[in-house]
């Protein structure tokens, strides 16, 4: 008999330059045992760790065709499930692990690597070369003491947000598939010491890299503050291997320098550029990494690896994804401060491949050219084309006003494109229709904002209770040293929200809500004022003006986001074996900024009253 055609899966090609061209040990036993691994930046794994039962959740079409494959190659495969979880080794596929270091919560942590996650090898199609890995895929070297698999609640969390993002246009690594099993691990998902057995699932990611910056710091000498040191400290030669082919393949363009540090230095700067160009996408959209180590940061500027992250409901500078984080390192807006510090943690990393006053200087520039970035993409939400020096304050105010308001902030962004142009066709249809449309805009808006017992919990202090009780008595005691104090960023802002909680318990719902009403009327006809000066000296009509701005805000704007909310639901049923709502929300997300397509869907809605209190888990 014939054999049976190879199916489209089989037929992928393989390359494996990162194993030919970096540092590589063999692992001598089937099931790899845990142990640091020296002089290698890969470990060759003997084999794959079949799950039983593996059974599809979905696949991303757009993430699928990076590899050139389409969901009907796929889903028609009756291999499929097994090729996707590593059951099967797909033929050409080398399984490995990859070993990085990386700094967790400001310490260095020493060897960390792949725990949970399988290379197998690079796809090549007619235009690209994407990674392909299996997360969740048993143990490596690098598992310490865990199993290896992820369940499928964080493999959902994985799979839709990386393809959420990318379909927002974010740099991001994607998940190409998500396969689950009958297999069951203990976890314990609300950290509260209650462990419950979860399914296990397999993610298959697809990047052009994996490297982190992570990645460069297992050459690290001995940590004067953890004691630690990288398993492969002082192996310079190795490094530079490393570097060299982290260059050749991601950052070409920097090989026109003959000299080698000069070279260096403008891949370190390239790499702060991409940076500083993700972490202001991030804070335009609201969302939160919730776990910025080194090990987690890609060295390609992508969105990398995915646990407590969340899209911010109503804007809040403090919110932290992440519950574990207690001190907030990772908060909303800290991730620009946060990515500049893991920066200077690569430069050190590089060590002698850098010249050390070349890096300060590019270090220096992370801050200005993030926030040029993200006044770029605040001035798009908002539609204005042409720059002026106080658009900064006027975002910066409107930030504010949606703090105080506990605005929407997807919705609220979305809700200012609806604000009529201060243009002609305000006097063709007369001021009153003009004033009507605002009203209703006004209105829409509020409808976005909490109400006062929301805002009273939104308000409580996130600093410890004896910390704050320490410093407002100082006030008291030592009213200069108060002052120097209470400046500080992160206890101004804890002040800010005391008498802000106190204001509100001195009024009432109706005061509040009118209240709230002036201030959205006012930033409305301050943002008008704004609006009506993108055409002064402008010869081009109002209403292509206006179209411009609308195409602008609409692009800019999402309609829907991965809001926790949504996430949750289509985790629960998954776990019960309905993985429709998984396949319905990956739909909705694939086409984020339409007002119409992919149906009413009611994702674009604010989280309701039963997921207020929801933990990102
Ligand atoms: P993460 O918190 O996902 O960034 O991972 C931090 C470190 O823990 C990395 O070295 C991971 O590979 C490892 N790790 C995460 N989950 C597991 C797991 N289930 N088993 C073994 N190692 C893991
Ligand atoms: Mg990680």
């Amino acid at each position: 008999m014939e054999p049976p055609e190879p199916t489209a899966l089989e037929r992928l090609r393989f390359s494996h330059t990162a194993l030919q061209q970096l540092p590589v040990v063999h692992e001598e036993e089937d099931r790899p045992v845990s142990r640091t691994v020296r002089r290698a930046c890969f470990s060759l794994l003997r084999s794959l760790q079949p799950l039983p039962r593996p059974e599809l959740v979905a696949v991303s079409g757009p993430a699928l065709a990076l590899l050139g494959l389409t969901p009907q190659q796929v889903l028609r495969d009756p291999r499929a499930a097994e090729y996707l979880s590593g059951s099967r080794p797909l033929p050409g596929a080398r399984p490995a692990a990859h070993c990085y270091s990386g700094h967790q919560f400001g310490l260095f942590a020493g060897q960390l690597g792949d725990g949970a996650v399988t290379y197998l090898g690079e796809v090549q199609t007619e235009n690209q070369r994407q990674e392909i890995q299996l997360k969740g895929g048993g143990v490596t070297p690098y598992s310490r003491d865990g199993d290896g698999r992820k369940v499928l609640r964080s493999s959902v969390r994985e799979f839709l947000c990386s393809e959420a993002l990318a379909a927002l246009g974010i740099p991001t690594t994607r998940a190409a598939s998500i396969v689950t099993s009958d297999l069951r691990v203990l976890r314990d998902p609300l950290r509260d010491g209650r462990r419950v057995a979860e399914r296990c699932a397999v993610v298959l990611r697809v990047a052009p890299s994996f490297i982190r910056f992570g990645s460069f710091e297992i050459f690290l000498q001995r940590d004067e503050f953890s004691g630690l040191e990288g398993p492969s400290a002082g192996r310079y030669d190795l490094r530079a291997r490393l570097l060299d082919y982290v260059i050749e393949h991601f950052y070409p363009e920097t090989q026109r320098f003959s000299d080698r540090r000069q070279r260096n230095a403008a891949f370190f700067r390239a790499v702060m550029e991409r940076t500083a160009r993700l972490v202001a996408r991030w804070q335009s959209v609201g969302f939160c990494h919730g776990v910025l180590n080194t090990d987690n940061m890609s060295v390609l500027g992508l969105t990398l690896d995915y646990g407590p992250f969340a899209f911010m409901d109503r804007y809040d500078p403090d919110f932290v994804s992440n519950s574990s984080d207690t001190r907030g390192r990772y908060s909303f807006s800290s991730q620009p401060s946060a990515c500049r510090w893991n920066l200077a943690r690569l430069a050190e990393a590089l060590g002698s491949e850098l010249n050390p006053a070349e890096a300060g200087g590019v270090l220096d520039d992370f801050m200005p050219t993030y926030e040029a970035l993200y006044l770029g993409n605040m001035q798009r939400k908002l539609g204005l084309g042409r720059e002026e020096p106080q658009d900064g304050e006027l975002i910066a105010d409107l930030l504010q006003l949606m703090h105080n308001t506990g605005a929407d902030f997807t919705n609220t962004f979305r809700l200012l494109g609806l604000v009529p142009w201060p243009g002609q066709e305000q006097s063709q249809r007369g001021p009153e229709a003009d004033g009507g449309a605002v009203e209703s805009v006004v209105e829409r808006i509020l409808q976005q904002c909490a109400s006062i017992e929301e805002l009273k919990v939104s308000n409580q202090p996130t600093m410890e209770q004896r910390e704050l009780a320490m410093i407002l008595s100082m006030a008291q005691s030592n009213p200069a040293m108060f002052s120097l104090v209470a400046e500080q960023p992160d206890v101004s802002r804890q002040l800010q929200r005391m008498w802000r909680l106190k204001e509100l318990m001195e009024t009432d719902e109706k005061q509040l809500k009118a209240k709230q009403r002036d201030d959205w009327a006012h930033f409305v006809h301050r943002y008008r004022k704004r609006l009506a000066r993108e055409r002064d000296g402008s010869p081009v009509e109002a209403s292509v003006v206006e179209e411009e701005r609308l195409k602008m805000m609409k692009k800019s704007n999402p309609r829907v986001v991965l809001r926790n909310y949504i996430c949750h639901s289509a985790v629960q049923e998954a776990e019960r074996g309905d993985y429709s709502e998984v396949n319905k929300v990956l739909h909705v997300l694939e086409d984020p900024f339409s007002d119409s397509l992919n149906g009413d869907c009611g994702y674009d809605r604010k989280p309701p009253p039963w997921a207020h209190n929801l933990q990102v888990t």
